[in-house]
């Protein structure tokens, strides 16, 4: 079967993608890795900037936007996309499992993962007291304590999040100023056991049978910071690596590509997080899922007047 577009990943571009696929009129399918997949949303305790849902949690927000897709008739294939390469009019999507789908159109919006530190014990520890999600291992923290790393919007509302169950939360960055929301960091500031411990480079994480520090240089000098658990939150790496060799990305390896979502490639669009942009929250995700369908159909429009 060749499709009009294949949306490549079930987060909120992803599935606003299908939303508007489906009143477009689009022959269109979802891609996702996992069953039931609505992307890094499901790991956000709350979202307090996605305009009508103040207050609303990541994982109902998610769940939401997949009803609605769900509603209009979206069908969800499970594969994990390894390769694309373009076809006479098209693009054949090459999965792990051997199998090959074709579409006339491709949107990638396979948004992005958590970045690891490349620290040592780093390794040795994930999944034994290094996390790179709090909503998903805060509970093993209960009455304990923990050291968040990072200065952006997820470390601050992991600490938060923390706080609420570990007895203390050592909040890690290597600058003196956050590039967090301001309303995060004052919250932030005013909880009693959340204590920042500012310019400081994580440099290594202990433990012995589990985590026991975390050890960060200040001014050149190393410091030991207890913590029971260690949660990582410095940013992320877009999923790009089945688009490498096809669509420029810029130094970090996201998809250059506009507000279109148009990208080098003639008829592979980017949308989300996957994509160059100022702004990576859900409200220009989903902004993005729209803008690629309308980009899909100008798309297909053209060719079919060739
Ligand atoms: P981010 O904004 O890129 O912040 C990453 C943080 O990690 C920065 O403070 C950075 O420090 C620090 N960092 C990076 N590499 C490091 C290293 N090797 N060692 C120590 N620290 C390091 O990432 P994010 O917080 O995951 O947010 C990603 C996007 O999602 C943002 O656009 C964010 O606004 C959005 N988001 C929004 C919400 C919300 O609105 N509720 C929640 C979560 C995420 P520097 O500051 O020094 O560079």
């Amino acid at each position: 079967m060749m499709y009009d577009t294949l949306i490549i990943g079930s987060g909120p571009a992803g599935l606003t993608a299908a939303i508007y696929a489906s009143r477009a009129g689009l022959q269109y399918a979802v891609i996702e890795r996992e069953p039931m997949g609505t992307g890094q949303i499901a790991y956000t305790e709350r979202v307090d900037n996605y305009p009508g849902f103040y207050g609303i949690d990541g994982f109902s927000l998610g769940e939401k936007l997949r009803e609605h897709a769900e509603t209009l008739g979206t069908a969800f294939l499970e594969h994990e996309v390894t390769g694309l390469k373009s076809v006479q009019n098209g693009w054949q999507i090459l999965t792990a499992a051997g199998d090959v789908l074709e579409s006339r159109t491709v949107i990638c919006a396979s948004g992005a993962s958590p970045k690891r530190l490349e620290i040592s014990g780093e390794s040795e520890w994930t999944g034994r007291g290094v996390s790179y999600c709090a909503l998903c291992d805060g509970a093993f923290f209960t009455g304990k304590r923990v050291a968040v790393i990072g200065g952006g919007n997820t470390a601050l509302s992991d600490a938060l999040y923390l706080a609420k169950l570990a007895e203390k939360v050592y909040l890690i960055h290597r600058r003196d100023v956050f590039r967090a929301d301001h309303a995060l960091i004052e919250q932030a500031a005013h909880t009693d056991n959340i204590e920042l411990v500012l310019q400081a480079i994580p440099v290594e994480i202990q433990g012995t049978d589990s985590v026991t520090a975390l050890i960060v240089s200040r001014n050149g000098n190393k410091h030991l910071i207890p913590a029971d658990g260690v949660f990582v939150a410095v940013g992320s790496v877009p999923n790009t690596a089945y688009v490498r060799e096809i669509a420029e990305l810029d130094s970090i390896g996201y998809i250059i590509a506009p507000e279109s979502g148009e990208t080098s490639a003639k008829g592979l669009f980017a949308a989300g997080d996957i994509r160059t942009k100022q702004v990576r929250q859900v409200v220009t995700a989903t902004a993005d899922g729209a803008n690629a369908i309308a980009s899909v159909q100008a798309y297909i429009q053209k060719a079919a007047a060739v």
